[in-house]
């Protein structure tokens, strides 16, 4: 069997661990005679599944018992409708960070329901940084602040959560949640699209504070409203069953293989420096996203000349590395070395970086 290196920004590559666990258990999971993509969600053995995976969340995350953990579907562009559906009457504002093109998407759809307002943005720089957020520039009036934490396609990252006084904090992440630890108790509404480094496609996560919770507008969709989830255990009508057991055991292998956050950290942290050490000694490759401001997860850069970017791509086949290729907003390449990305994955992609380098001198 050869397996690739698969750089994709999403759906992503999962621990092999957690791929062997699932073929073992394809036709049998636990002894029930059956998979689990065939089991009831009613049945006691599904429940020990949602359940235990929503236990797991909560401890590894430390999640405080004052949050409730959302099961939901949709990905995080349903989110982009349910945050000011959810915390909005048509009449209240909330305020929105645009640092990359989900911060948009999710400024432009609330757009639709509120007066939302922009209070920061670095499109003036293509995305490249993320703007100071002070409390003081937040409307007074505003309900919440919402942020994209860590932006996918160009490859920056908040470095510590934005102060934002007595508001709350809404953040979509989609794309870093499990890499750190995070301080979940800063935050009003967590919330990120599974398959970057929770699972397969098809499931979304939502963690909210509870208070949060019940203020629907009335027409809001029965689907997106956070109380449908939270009343029903995340299960008022058929939840994407085999994506939940998936993050179990994903959650298993982070805290039995891993270690937990800390760890996760330190791992993460190892490879993005091997990447970025290179890229700025690179005579050949820039780094795209500026320095103080750089993802850990998705790693852009480029050479300058968009005949070597596309030679660059199309070699890296050769190597065993597939979906290198930047966004086409970004340009250039994005290296998406997400939690289950081994180290030998990056290693690989600087052997091949190197050697292209020396090819073009
Ligand atoms: C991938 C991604 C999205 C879109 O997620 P879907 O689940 O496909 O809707 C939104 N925000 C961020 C930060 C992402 O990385």
């Amino acid at each position: 069997m050869s397996r690739v290196y698969n750089f994709s920004a999403g759906p992503s590559m999962l621990p092999e661990a957690v791929l062997s666990r699932a073929a073992a258990e394809m036709f049998d999971c636990g002894g029930s005679g059956q998979s689990v993509m065939e089991m009831s969600h009613r049945s006691p053995e599904y429940e020990k599944i949602i359940f235990g995976c929503e236990e797991l969340l909560r401890k590894i995350m430390n999640i405080p018992s004052s949050y409730k953990i959302l099961f939901m579907q949709g990905g995080a562009s349903n989110q982009f409708s349910a945050v000011p559906l959810n915390l909005l009457s048509e009449e209240d504002t909330a305020d929105y960070a645009i640092t990359g093109s989900f911060a948009k998407k999710a400024y432009q759809e609330a757009k639709r329901f509120s007066n939302v307002s922009e209070i920061a943005s670095s499109a003036d720089k293509n995305f490249t940084y993320i703007p100071a957020i002070t409390p003081s520039m937040l409307n007074p009036d505003a309900k919440y602040l919402h942020i994209c934490y860590n932006n996918t396609i160009y490859g920056t990252c908040y470095q510590s959560v934005p102060e934002t006084g007595c508001k709350d904090l809404v953040a979509d992440m989609s794309s870093c949640i499990l890499s750190t630890p995070v301080d979940v108790s800063r935050f009003g509404i967590i919330y990120a699209g599974a398959q970057k480094n929770m699972a397969p496609a098809g499931l979304t996560v939502a963690i909210i504070r509870e208070d949060l919770i019940g203020h629907a507008r009335s027409n809001t969709p029965i689907m997106l409203n956070y109380k449908t989830f939270a009343d029903n255990d995340s299960m008022y009508n058929t939840p994407p069953c085999y994506p939940i057991y998936i993050c179990k055991l994903v959650l298993e292998w982070l805290q039995n293989d891993i270690g937990g956050l800390e760890n996760m950290e330190s791992i993460n942290r190892k490879k993005a420096s091997l990447l970025y050490d290179y890229l700025d000694n690179s005579k050949l490759f820039i780094p795209i996203a500026e320095k103080p401001y750089r993802s850990i997860m998705n790693v852009t850069f480029r050479t300058g000349d968009d005949r070597l970017d596309k030679e660059f791509v199309e070699g890296s086949a050769a190597f065993g590395i597939v979906n290198i290729k930047g966004h086409r907003l970004a340009g250039g390449m994005r290296a998406s070395i997400y939690n289950a990305m081994p180290y030998a994955g990056v290693e690989t992609l600087i052997e091949y970086m190197s050697r292209f380098e020396a090819a073009h001198k």
